[in-house]
C-alpha cells in the first residue's frame, strides 16, 4: 500500500523544517552531510526552513499556503513533528491540511517515530546516523501511508493531537528529567532511567479504557470497508445491528461504524451522546465520538482498572518509544488502536530493570512479568490523584491532571516507504 507523495509530472516540492538545537545541536551538520545530496539526486526540490524557537514550526505550518507544498518534513526529534501536526490541525482547513504528506528525519535526541518507520520497513535495527540515512532513503522513495493520530483532552488546555505516546509515571519522569542531558543525545534516556530506578516511586490514580476488539484491530481499512457484515456480529445480524453498523446499508462517511460492539443499546446511547458532546464543538479537527467530557462519569462499557497504584502508565500508537526502545512490537502505522501498558506498584527494581532492558528488543512482553499489563484500547481516561507531577504527550510536557484520549484511525499521512 502507499501512494507517491507527488505526481511524477514535476519534481516534488518539500518544506524541510530543521531544528538546529535538537539532539546534540548538529541537525544542520547532518543535513549537509547526508540529506542535501540525497534529496537533490532524488529530484526532491526542498526549501530548508531553520526553526528559531519553540512553536515556530507550529506557527509556520498554521499559516502556510499549502498549495505550494507536496510534503512537509522535519529534521529534528519528535518534538518538531508534534508542532507540525498540531499546527495543521489548528487550521480552519484542517481536513485538507492534515492530508499533507509528512516526512521524518531523525536529528533529535528522541527519534521514536523515525525508529518506528525504519522498523516497519523491515530493516534490522540501527541508530544514529545510520537511522538518518535509512529514513532519508524512505523519504526519497516517497511512499505515503495513513497514520493514526490520537486526540488528547486535558482539563483546561485546548485539545491536542499526538502521533506517538501518552506517558505518566516512570517514563514521563525519565523523559523530562533527562532533558538537561540533551547534549549527549539518546544516552540521556539511559542515564535518566538509572537515576529514576534508584528512586523508584509509586504514582496513584484511576485508569479506565474502552477495549479494542480483536476483530477490529485485525482488520485493515475498515474505515472504507463496505462489506455487509459488522465485524463483531458475524453470526447474529438482528435489526439492531443496522444501528450498530451503518455501513451495512450505505457507504458511511461516519467513522462511528468503526466502533461496533456487541451491546447495541450502548451504541445507541453513545451515538446520542456523540452529537451532544460539546467538548470539541467549534474547534478545528475531527470530533471525538467515544469521549464524554472529563467532568462526567465514564460511559458504562469502559473498563476501570482495579489497581490504583502504578509505576507507569503508557499508551503507545507506534512501535518505538525511542531509537532503542521497541515498546509496542505489534504496533503498525494505522491499526486504529492504542497499545496501553501499565506496571502495577510492587515491582522490584531488578524486575523493572530487566523489563527495560528487554524492551530494547521488544521482548518485555514475553518476560512473564506479573506486574506488566498490556491491552489494546480505542480510548482511555487517566485521573492522577497527586496534585503535581509530569505527564507527556509525544515526549513533550503537557498540563498535569485528568486526561483522556481517543484514537483517530489514519487521520494523517506519513512518508514511510
Ligand atoms: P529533541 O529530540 O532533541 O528533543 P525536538 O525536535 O523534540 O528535539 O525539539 C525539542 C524542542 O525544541 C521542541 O519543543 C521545539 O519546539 C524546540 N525548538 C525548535 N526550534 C528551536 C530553536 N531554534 N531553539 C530552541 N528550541 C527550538
Ligand atoms: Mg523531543
Amino acid at each position: 500500500d502507499g501512494m507517491l507523495m507527488s505526481d511524477l509530472s514535476r519534481p516534488c516540492r518539500m518544506m524541510l523544517l530543521v531544528n538546529p538545537q535538537s539532539g546534540k545541536g548538529q541537525a544542520l551538520t547532518l543535513y549537509n552531510k547526508h540529506i542535501q545530496q540525497m534529496l537533490s539526486e532524488a529530484g526532491v526540490l526542498h526549501t530548508l526552513v531553520i526553526t528559531e524557537r519553540q512553536n515556530h514550526a507550529r506557527e509556520l505550518v498554521r499559516e502556510a499556503d499549502l498549495s505550494q507544498w507536496d510534503a512537509i518534513a522535519i529534521l529534528s526529534g519528535d518534538g518538531l513533528l508534534y508542532e507540525v501536526i498540531n499546527g495543521l490541525l489548528e487550521r480552519p482547513d484542517w481536513e485538507d491540511a492534515i492530508q499533507t504528506p509528512l516526512g521524518v528525519l531523525p536529528g533529535g535526541s528522541g527519534n521514536a517515530l523515525a525508529a518506528s518507520i525504519h522498523h516497519y520497513s523491515g530493516a534490522s535495527p540501527v541508530s544514529g546516523e545510520e537511522l538518518l540515512v535509512s529514513c532519508g532513503f524512505l523519504l526519497c522513495k516517497g511512499l505515503v501511508s495513513p497514520v493514526d493520530l490520537v486526540s488528547i483532552h486535558l482539563s483546561s488546555s485546548p485539545r491536542l493531537f499526538s502521533f506517538l505516546s501518552l506517558a505518566w509515571g516512570f517514563i514521563a519522569d525519565v523523559d523530562i528529567e533527562s532533558e538537561k542531558y540533551r547534549h549527549i543525545g539518546a544516552v540521556r534516556f539511559t542515564i535518566g532511567t538509572l537515576l529514576r530506578l534508584a528512586s523508584l516511586r509509586v504514582y496513584r490514580g484511576r485508569l479506565a479504557y474502552l477495549p479494542a476488539t480483536e476483530d477490529y484491530s485485525n482488520k485493515r481499512g475498515v474505515k472504507n470497508n463496505m462489506t455487509l457484515q459488522c465485524p463483531n456480529q458475524a453470526s447474529s445480524l438482528g435489526p439492531a445491528s443496522l444501528l450498530c453498523c451503518p455501513s451495512r446499508v450505505s457507504p458511511c462517511q461516519n467513522t462511528y461504524h468503526n466502533y461496533c460492539h456487541s451491546n447495541n443499546s450502548i451504541k445507541l446511547r453513545r451515538m446520542e451522546s456523540t452529537s451532544s458532546h460539546s467538548a470539541t464543538k467549534g474547534l478545528p479537527g475531527p470530533p471525538d465520538s467515544l469521549l464524554l467530557p472529563l467532568d462526567q462519569p465514564l460511559p458504562s462499557d469502559w473498563v476501570v482498572v482495579q489497581e490504583e497504584d502504578f509505576v507507569l502508565v503508557l499508551a503507545m500508537y507506534q512501535s518505538h518509544l525511542a531509537e532503542d526502545l521497541l515498546a509496542a512490537p505489534a504496533a503498525t502505522l494505522d491499526e486504529g488502536i492504542m497499545h496501553l501498558f501499565y506496571i502495577r506498584a510492587g515491582i522490584s527494581r531488578i524486575a523493572m530493570l530487566r523489563l527495560l532492558l528487554a524492551m530494547e528488543k521488544g521482548a518485555h512482553l514475553t518476560t512473564n512479568c506479573q506486574h506488566l499489563v498490556h491491552t489494546k484500547v480505542r480510548a482511555l481516561r487517566l485521573e492522577p490523584y497527586s496534585p503535581k507531577g509530569i505527564m507527556t504527550v509525544d515526549g513533550e510536557v503537557v498540563e498535569y491532571g485528568p486526561v483522556q484520549a481517543e484514537v483517530h484511525r489514519g487521520l494523517a499521512r506519513l512518508i514511510s516507504g
